[in-house]
């Protein structure tokens, strides 16, 4: 439990809210929501629902006529929903609160508290001193009580001109914290509020406005990003000298989410927007809810990445791999496969009668036939592949197609590319290849071992589709605050016009999702699908594409330097994998294997375990292009199925397989549930995948192998509750059995399950 749940806990059970949660969303309408906005509403709409009568309102904190406007009301609302949360009847505007605001500031005044300055912007700011230096007072900070309250209504009856006066809390112009230097509380502004429309010609500042508004909402937990930390004491000072009821809302602060190779601020974004990069607030290279929605970002995916980071006060930044991963596990198991190729090259199978046609099936979703029934291929003499799956001078431990060379047409045939044909330009413009029939249906006989699948749709019968292959929006994972444009990627977005996919495409709704196998998960754009033209945006990619082509994550630091030295001088930053290293032989071992292409996290689990490091390198020496899914496996799942006896059971496991079930998810043949199970397999049984394979068959999953391997797995999830169960709790069987019930999806016959779990729980 995080550290502001835990205070909700705390708070319940001492009673200092008559056992009330009310927690707020607070956003300024001035923009669209994005990705940092959503650890916000995540934590704060999920801390309401986990208490019975708990609530959070959803706030507009429009204060500011200049820059609101009802149409980021709307969207804000939407995208809201989308996340998946709802405030009921909750949603409140801080402008409606005007009036009761301006009666507090009447208050500050009457007790002296507060003052009207006519000074000019620049004299207050200069005034204002510095954090080595105090503050002077303003000449007009001695007003009499009778005049400050008639200059005050006055600037309400909108008598004076913008910048004329401002009110101020009246506190201390030397206190140590600048926030509390006698803070601007109303300005004037003559501009048209979108709700308010004209009525008022003087508006109250964030810290005025806020603090009230948790106040007369009676909220009880007002949570806010670090930055508006030294703002707690102004928040406290308000509430106390205007009087609020207590018990008073508090203010805690959490880290803001700062993703990695994006911007989260709306003023940054709305520079993109308005300068063109992007072609409008919802563009799917956005970070804005709105523009990860039309990319195929699912709400689970967000919620996920959400859990993932936590609530902490320690500033981090969120890696943009970690993020990548949520969204393709999720998208794993949504995601029907399909084919399409980017960048087609003719293919002509000269053995292959040309009136023939044959229909190949594949499975739509692996491991869940009922939902998504196999998927039909035809199949004739004139095929397209993908132009980067045949190479004439191939690359070490290229796998495809070469000259000469054999490869496997994913659930057709083997061929054999026999003759390369160019075009006057000296490109190639077509393979002719032989087919072997003995290897239709794309199964191989035991004796041929093809290494290299590609993908394929047939020429006669493909469907030209538009694809987005979208990429990062920004080349440095922190692009500069003062000059962030410099950093933009021109790049991030590739259009290809024309790919063709599979005739089961045809047809796609708009906002669909696919895994085009081999290329990523895509999403059919809700806007601009429709009159028979397809267009899919690149939600992700299978795997990181970018760190294999630029190097970019192993050069890049981990947090910036002055923000890295203040978290340590709070005590509050994590070590990272690197300093966790204990000698120069480790950390040399360490960087090493990051070059290779491990993450981190996964190269000082490696490092910190021999046995593991060598099963790592004789898998990795099979699947070069794998270094990252192996190590992942290896040190996420493996690590965690080992159980008591780590050394034992990785003897067992044979590093040809483990290469082959990195390949397996990679290419998106094995659902990560699957392999999860197939990796229990491997553990327990040893023996090549297929062996492991053959056991999964989740439409059917009454099999005792099957079963036994998401036992396993979850016994080995759970040692302290088989230890309990052994122990004579007998109830936890039905804890085992539901949860082979959620691994399986229903699938499982619970009846056999019961029985077996109960073997194995005593055996
Ligand atoms: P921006 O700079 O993007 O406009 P903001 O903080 O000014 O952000 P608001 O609309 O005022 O935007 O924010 C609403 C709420 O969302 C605030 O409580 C704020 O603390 C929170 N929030 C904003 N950005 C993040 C973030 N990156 N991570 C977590 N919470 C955030
Ligand atoms: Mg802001």
């Amino acid at each position: 439990m995080d550290f502001i749940r835990q205070m909700v806990s705390r708070d319940l059970k001492t009673g200092k809210y008559g056992g009330r949660v009310v927690t707020r969303f607070p956003p300024e309408p001035n923009g669209f929501l994005h990705i940092g906005h959503a650890k916000s509403i995540c934590l704060n709409f999920g801390i309401a629902g986990e208490h019975p009568g708990g609530r959070c309102h959803l706030r507009l904190d429009d204060t500011n006529p200049d820059t609101e406007k009802s149409e980021f009301v709307e969207a804000m609302k939407e995208d809201i929903r989308w996340l998946g949360f709802d405030w009921g009847e909750h949603l409140y505007h801080a402008s409606d609160y005007f009036e009761a605001l301006y009666r507090y500031a009447m208050v500050l005044l009457d007790k002296g508290l507060a003052y009207v300055d006519s000074s000019t912007e620049a004299e207050i700011r200069e005034r204002r001193g510095s954090v080595n230096t105090p503050g002077t007072d303003s000449p007009f900070r001695d007003r009499p009580v009778e005049e400050n309250r008639d200059l005050f209504r006055r600037m309400r009856a909108g008598e004076f001109a913008g910048g004329a006066h401002v009110l101020r809390a009246r506190i201390d112009m030397a206190h140590p914290n600048m926030v509390m230097r006698d803070p601007l509380l109303y300005r004037i502004r003559h501009s048209t509020h979108y709700r308010q429309g004209d009525e008022w010609p003087i508006y109250p500042m964030y810290d005025f406005a806020h603090c009230l508004s948790d106040s007369l909402e009676r909220v009880t937990h007002s949570l806010c990003t670090l930055e508006f930390e030294n703002n707690r004491e102004i928040y406290d000072w308000l509430l106390e000298h205007v009087g609020a009821p207590p018990p008073r809302p508090e203010q805690t602060e959490f880290a803001p989410l700062v993703l990695d190779y994006v911007v989260t601020s709306k003023r940054r974004l709305k520079q993109l927007v308005h300068a063109g990069h992007v072609r409008g607030w919802d563009d799917p290279r956005m970070p804005t809810l709105a523009g990860l929605r039309r990319r195929g970002v699912t709400p689970e995916a967000i919620r996920a990445l959400c859990d993932m980071v936590g609530v902490a006060r320690a500033q981090s930044r969120v890696d943009s791999g970690k993020f990548d991963y949520a969204v393709r596990n999720d998208l794993n198991h949504r995601a029907p496969r399909a084919f399409c190729v980017l960048d087609p090259l003719r293919v002509v199978l000269t053995n292959y009668p040309e009136e023939r046609e044959e229909t190949f099936t594949a499975p739509s979703l692996p491991g869940d036939p009922q939902r998504h029934p196999l998927r039909e291929l035809p199949f004739g003499r004139e095929i397209l592949i993908e132009r980067g799956d045949f190479a004439e001078n191939p690359p070490p431990g290229f796998r495809r197609l070469v000259p000469g060379g054999e490869a496997r047409l994913k659930y057709a045939y083997v061929i054999r590319c026999e003759e390369v044909v160019r075009d006057a330009g000296g490109r190639v413009s077509e393979l002719r290849c032989s087919v072997d029939h003995a290897t239709r249906g794309g199964v191989a006989p035991a004796d041929r071992r093809v290494r290299g699948a590609v993908h394929w749709v047939a020429a006669a019968r493909a469907v030209p589709v538009e694809v987005r292959l979208i990429d990062r929006l920004f080349r440095e994972p922190e692009p500069p605050p003062d000059d962030f444009m410099s950093a933009f990627n021109p790049k991030s977005e590739r259009i290809v016009p024309r790919a063709l996919a599979e005739p089961g495409v045809a047809g796609t709704k708009p906002g669909t999702h696919y895994q085009f196998e081999r290329l990523g998960y895509f999403f059919s754009d809700p806007a601009d699908c429709g009159d028979g033209r397809l267009v899919f945006n690149r939600t992700v990619t299978l795997r990181d594409s970018w760190a294999a082509r630029s190097g970019a994550d192993s050069q890049r630091r981990p947090v910036a330097a002055p923000e890295a030295k203040a978290e340590a001088a709070r005590g509050g930053r994590r070590q990272s994998p690197e300093e966790s290293m204990r000698s120069d032989e480790e950390r040399r071992r360490f960087r090493e294997l990051v070059a290779l292409g491990a993450s981190e996290a996964a190269a000082a689990g490696l490092v910190r375990s021999p046995p593991l490091l060598e099963v790592f390198g004789r898998a990795r020496r099979e699947y070069p292009e794998g270094t990252a899914s192996i190590a992942a496996w290896l040190v996420n799942e493996f690590t965690r199925l080992l159980g008591s006896d780590p050394e034992a059971r990785l003897e067992r496991l044979n590093a040809s397989a483990l290469a082959a079930l990195a390949r397996d998810v990679d290419e998106g043949d094995l659902s990560h549930r699957q392999a999860r199970t197939v990796a229990a397999t491997l553990l327990r049984r040893g023996g090549s995948l297929e062996e492991a394979k053959a056991g999964l068959d989740l439409s059917e999953i009454g099999d005792e192998s099957t079963l036994r391997g998401l036992l396993d797995e979850i016994l080995a999830e759970y040692p302290e509750k088989a230890a309990a169960y052994r122990g004579g709790q007998a109830g936890l069987l039905g804890f085992f059995v539901g949860e082979v019930m959620k691994r399986s999806r229903g699938k499982a016959d619970p009846r056999k399950t019961s029985r077996l779990a109960a073997a194995l729980l005593k055996g």
